[in-house]
């Protein structure tokens, strides 16, 4: 479960990039945030595995204050999904999958199955993949790679600040079933960043409409096209 508290952040700028911003996101529950470029998406996700400090208000994470986290506990429970590409690119796909696994010290035959049935459940053969470098993938695969190296270590909490923003209508159509069919058999707590309504009402149980810093208006998909 995470939690923002009356959340405020200003940069040191003078910027006011969230301002009183309260959310409770459940266990196992999708929340998507949608709102346009600059209204403080990117800080909140931030804020949550503490890139970022907010200026005043608190954060909580299953009930814990996320300032009393060791800073290496907090962020291997926590997957986070980055817009940009971001395999490591001299690595293997199996040792890209394989970084926080072995933070954590997992045996390797453990790695190893884990990595097999999560690139399965993404539709990349794990005979073929596990071998190649990202340089050797399509955009789309690297990404569905790097969704599920966020996974790899069984995380609480996934971050995704668009992630599919860089994919054409097809990968991206794909990759959303991905996430579905993934929050139905795993279950996990997400927040999925996108400026894309119909991405946002397509995915979330529940839908954040965010602008300027502030909630607008956060419910279900289905009460969004009854209360627009
Ligand atoms: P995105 O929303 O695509 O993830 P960023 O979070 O990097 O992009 O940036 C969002 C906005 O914040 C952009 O308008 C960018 O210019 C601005 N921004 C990012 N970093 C800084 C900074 N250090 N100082 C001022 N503005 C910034
Ligand atoms: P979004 O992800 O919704 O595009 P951001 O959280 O990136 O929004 O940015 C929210 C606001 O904070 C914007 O006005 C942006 O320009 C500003 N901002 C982001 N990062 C910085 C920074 N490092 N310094 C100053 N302002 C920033």
């Amino acid at each position: 479960m995470i939690e923002f508290n009356n959340v405020t952040k200003i940069y040191p700028d003078g910027t006011t990039a969230i301002k009183e911003f309260n959310l409770k996101v459940d266990d196992g529950e999708l929340v998507t945030l949608i709102g346009p470029s600059g209204c403080g998406k990117t800080t909140t996700m931030k804020m949550v595995n503490r890139l970022i400090e907010p200026t005043s208000g608190e954060i909580y994470i299953n009930g814990k204050n996320i300032n009393d986290y060791n800073i290496h506990e907090l962020r291997w429970n926590i997957g986070y999904v980055l817009q940009e590409i971001a395999l490591f690119p001299h690595m293997s796909i199996e040792e890209n999958i394989a970084v926080v696994p072995e933070m954590k010290k997992w045996r390797r035959g453990k790695v190893r199955e884990r990595s097999k049935q999560l690139l399965e459940m993404v539709g990349l053969d794990p005979s073929t993949y596990l071998t190649r470098m990202p340089s050797e993938l399509s955009g789309g695969e690297q990404q569905r790679v790097g969704v599920i190296r966020a996974l790899a270590a069984d995380p609480d909490i996934i971050l995704m600040d668009e992630p599919f923003s860089a994919l054409d209508p097809i990968s991206r159509e794909q990759l959303q079933q991905d996430i579905r069919q993934l929050q139905q058999e795993i279950k996990k707590t997400i927040v999925f960043v996108t400026h894309d309504m119909d991405e946002a009402m397509a995915l979330g149980d529940k839908v954040c409409l965010m602008r300027e810093g502030k909630i607008v208006q956060v419910d279900s998909p289905q009460q969004l096209i009854l209360n627009p």
